[in-house]
């Protein structure tokens, strides 16, 4: 049986009335920028974001961007990324002709590591950008602490971890902003690009929607120089008409997550990653099973928009790729290349190596179908393939 690694069709088809019928009253309103589907989405998804003003943004790209500009970091400045992440969280702080300082990961919740990010602070640092990787939340008190004693702006790049909590508070409830994108594979979908961007201070989040239609207020008269960073009243019309379903989607994704673990744990080799082994704080510990599972925390909650697995020793995470591939189950690598091994941060790069987990995790990731309608035979074939892996001795 193909396992395929995502499955948007399916998701949206079952939503196939109220979608078309979302479409026709943007088409018959004549309202194709901003406007009242903009307006109703962005209140509808402020709880769920953490924070009281939120705006709808052309990518979650974007509103990386757009932060940057509003809390007017440049030429000069340094933010503190995680190495390991997608490549947005890094080359926004270029696209502003700030620096990006890259900061060592987590083995165990593949977070940046906050003690390893202060080591890495200058005089020139300006901000930091905790990234809630596939849908866990970062250490977000040792952030906020590392940013009062620093005085750093934080912006939090939630884009996989839309309403993920921490210590019982919603992701985007700590920075100064949190950006969400809501990709085709993020765990809300828009039926193309879009984003969001929130805040909690009311000031920042008027600069920001100035700077999200060119500085302009009124129409034509600049006083900042922004871009065009509006999201798609389309969008925003198809992300309300799947809005509702928001909770449903992560149950089954957490469902997912937790079938996988109670199934592959068993096999031998097979270990679960320990909190108690976290390296947020510094001083992670080598593991020496042959597939290591990816943990919920228990002060977390985690809403999977990956399940992601590593599989140490030379070789073999391409071999279990390659092994699934086989069989026609999709997974991807989420990420091969850190951040601080890209080509295109080699010109002008503050380097303060090394970045060892993050090179570490660059070889040993891989993840696994987890999207909503995952059934549950599909994830016993998943499981089937895996086993017959370790078995063969690889
Ligand atoms: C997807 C993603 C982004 C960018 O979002 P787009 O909407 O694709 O521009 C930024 N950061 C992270 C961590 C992401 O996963």
């Amino acid at each position: 049986m193909a396992v395929p690694l995502l499955d948007l069709k399916q998701q949206n088809l079952a939503l196939h009335g109220e979608l078309t019928a979302a479409f026709d009253r943007v088409l018959r309103s004549g309202q194709y920028i901003l406007g009242s589907e903009m307006d109703a989405f962005e209140r509808a998804v402020a709880p769920l974001a953490g924070a009281p003003f939120a705006l709808g943004i052309s990518s979650g790209t974007d509103a990386l961007l757009l932060a940057l500009m509003t809390l007017g970091i440049g030429p000069g400045d340094e933010v503190l990324v995680p190495s390991f992440t997608f490549f947005a969280t890094g080359g926004c702080v270029s696209r502003v002709g700030a620096t990006p300082v890259f900061a060592d990961a987590c083995p165990i919740c593949f977070n940046l590591d906050v003690a390893d990010a202060e080591r890495r602070i200058s005089s020139r640092t300006k901000a930091v950008i905790p990234v809630h990787l596939f849908g866990q939340a970062a250490d977000m008190d040792s952030v906020m602490g590392l940013a009062k004693k620093h005085g750093l702006a934080v912006i939090e790049d939630g884009a996989q971890a839309l309403g993920a909590e921490y210590r019982g508070k919603k992701v985007g409830a700590f920075g100064d902003f949190a950006t969400y994108s809501f990709f085709p594979s993020k765990n809300l979908g828009a039926l193309g690009d879009a984003g969001l961007l929130v805040a909690r201070d009311e000031a920042l989040a008027e600069k920001a929607r100035l700077l999200r239609t060119h500085g302009a207020k009124p129409k034509y008269y600049h006083h900042l120089v922004g871009a065009n960073f509006r999201m798609d009243p389309l969008q925003a019309a198809f992300l309300a008409v799947k809005l509702p379903h928001y909770e449903t989607y992560t149950r089954c994704r957490q469902a997912n997550a937790a079938d996988y673990t109670a199934r592959l744990k068993g096999l031998e080799g097979v270990v679960v990653a320990s909190p108690a082994d976290c390296g947020c704080r510094g001083g992670a510990k080598a593991a020496t099973a042959r597939l290591v599972l990816p943990v919920a925390y228990p002060h977390v909650t985690h809403i999977w928009n990956q399940y992601t697995l590593r599989v140490p020793g030379q070789g073999r995470r391409d071999a279990l790729r390659e092994h699934l591939s086989l069989r026609g189950i999709g997974s991807e690598i989420y990420y091969p290349v850190p951040l601080h091994a890209q080509p295109c941060f080699a010109a002008g790069r503050v380097d303060r190596g090394p970045w060892p987990v993050s090179d570490q995790l660059a070889s040993e990731v891989i993840s696994l179908p987890i999207f909503p309608e995952l059934t549950e035979a599909q994830r016993e074939e998943v499981v089937s393939a895996i086993s017959e892996f370790l078995a063969s001795g690889r």
